[in-house]
């Protein structure tokens, strides 16, 4: 089978087909490491908390689609997320631990302390031990072959990659959202890696496949706006949970700094055009995140990343308030899934960020690595039984 993709769904998926007794190659744009999974700072969303539980995880992601999720979808999130975090442990990622447990923050929208982290750099750590778990497998990798065509054959699939021809039974899409090239047609700063580009989705629309949500683009409340080296960056929404709030140029606090992502941007879209924002040395609109509010101890466990990036540059988020401004992000919507990543045609699976339906139209933050996770390993357990029926 094939796997379109390296990022955390697409290494989550080869490793459960390789486990399941599949052939497994795994195809890419750019370098194996080259994607938004290693970007991932903020952390990975499972219910361990004693006052939680994953039917309360799932009553916040639907709330925070607005009720637009699928609810089917939802359910497997949330309801394997600790097996998720427990397979990822197995593979040597060492969540940040605090009084005898994980150490919990509370995330934009829920209800309860459920993000786990790997400092501030969750992405990078998950996507080390996939990688490394995948390279020890027998699953053959192909770098900067990126998938041009797919044409369906008697028996599965042959794929144009880069100068390679492959045939397989079953294919998993796992080549991310698109929000790079959209923020260069927009003229506006993403966080995404230059990989993500959407033409994988348009091939699967073009074989029949069925989409939902594809208009919903998520902006990160918090792009870096000043100074420079942190443009295109994303603040951890961790800062948020620790303490940090927003406020405008009058030094007043105008949203719920924890509300869902799309309120939270929203707010400061509408600040900024009340004239209640601030600029950037460079003509940028922004508003302040208050980073002063973070208790040191907080920052040095849970944004070590963060403080060297700005400290870098001569400023000190723990000693001045920092500038920001929303930055495209993610791409809520995607490919139509059931619950075992099937596709809306035979033997096309989908997992990550190119699927729909998990989030609706609206994610919140840390649900994205974990469904990666949750439905990758589906997806690729999936693939390797079609692929063998
Ligand atoms: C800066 C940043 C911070 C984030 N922080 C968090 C966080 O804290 N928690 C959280 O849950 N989520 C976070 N996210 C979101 C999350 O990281 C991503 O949505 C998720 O990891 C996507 O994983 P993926 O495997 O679907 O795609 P990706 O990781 O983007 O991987 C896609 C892969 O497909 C490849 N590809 C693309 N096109 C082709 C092609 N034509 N042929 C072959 N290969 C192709 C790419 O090169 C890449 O290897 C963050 C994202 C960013 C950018």
């Amino acid at each position: 089978m094939l796997v379109v993709g390296s990022g955390a769904s697409g290494l989550a998926a080869a490793l459960s087909a390789d486990r399941a007794g599949a052939s497994v190659a795994i195809v890419t744009k750019g370098t194996l490491q080259s994607c938004n999974s290693a970007k991932a700072q903020g952390g990975i969303q499972a219910a361990f908390a004693d006052d939680d539980s994953p039917e309360l995880h799932a009553e916040d992601v639907w709330r925070s689609s607005h009720e637009t999720a699928d609810r089917r979808l939802v359910e497997v999130l949330t309801g394997e997320a600790p097996d998720a975090i427990h397979w990822l442990e197995e593979l040597g990622v060492e969540f940040t631990r605090s009084n005898g447990g994980y150490r919990l923050a509370r995330c934009g929208g829920a209800s309860r302390k459920r993000l786990l982290q790997v400092g501030d750099r969750t992405g990078h750590a998950i996507t080390t031990a996939l990688r490394d778990a995948v390279e020890a497998a027998t699953v053959e990798t192909f770098p900067k072959s990126p998938l041009l065509g797919l044409d369906q054959t008697g028996s599965g699939w042959r794929a144009r990659c880069g100068d390679e021809t492959l045939e397989a039974a079953t294919v998993v899409l796992a080549a991310g959202g698109r929000c790079y090239r959209e923020a260069e047609e927009r003229g506006e700063l993403s966080t995404n890696h230059p990989g993500a580009t959407g033409e994988v989705t348009q091939i699967a629309l073009d074989l029949g496949a069925e989409g939902r949500d594809l208009d919903a683009l998520q902006y990160h409340p918090n792009g870096g706006a000043w100074p420079p080296n942190t443009q295109g960056y994303s603040i951890p929404e961790t800062t948020r949970a620790y303490g940090a709030v927003l406020v405008n140029a009058d030094g007043e606090e105008f949203t719920d700094s924890l509300g869902p992502r799309d309120a939270v941007s929203q707010a400061i879209f509408d600040e900024v055009e009340k004239g209640k924002g601030v600029t950037t040395p460079d003509g940028r609109p922004a508003v302040y995140l208050d980073t002063t509010r973070i208790a040191p101890a907080d920052a040095e466990i849970s944004l070590p990343y963060m403080l060297r990036r700005y400290r870098a540059a001569g400023v000190d988020p723990l000693g001045e308030p920092i500038l920001t401004y929303p930055v495209l992000h993610y791409q809520n919507g995607g490919l139509v899934i059931d619950t075992d990543a099937e596709s809306t045609v035979e033997g096309l699976y989908a997992c990550g960020e190119i699927a729909g339906g998990t989030h609706g139209r609206n994610r919140m933050m840390g649900n994205s690595l974990l469904e990666c996770c949750v439905f990758g390993r589906r997806a690729g357990r999936a693939a390797a039984a079609g692929a063998r029926a």
